[in-house]
């Protein structure tokens, strides 16, 4: 019985990975420009490109404002500013 050890497996499975026959059509196009697209960038193991970087940074953006709609920055600071003193 062959003595495997993990990094003889990982190598296994790269090597059956990369003999898997393409998708090709039943791929989805990547939705580029979005966070949706990144993920996907990241999921095929393609370095994220420019336009969905931006996509993926205007989402963090966005989370991090709340749904309700953009803070200016001031607005922004002031909230972080009364969440750090309202902990104590
Ligand atoms: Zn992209």
């Amino acid at each position: 019985m062959a003595d495997l050890t993990d990094a003889e497996l990982d190598q296994l499975i790269k090597d059956i990975g990369l003999k898997r026959p393409r998708g090709g059509s039943q791929r989805k196009p990547i939705a580029h420009g979005t966070y949706k697209g990144a993920k996907q960038h990241r999921y095929r193991g393609e370095p994220v490109c420019d336009d969905c970087r931006q996509g993926e940074r205007d989402y963090r953006d966005k989370l991090r404002h709340g749904q309700s709609g953009y803070l200016t920055e001031e607005e922004w600071q002031a909230r972080q500013a009364a969440r750090n003193g309202g902990a104590r």
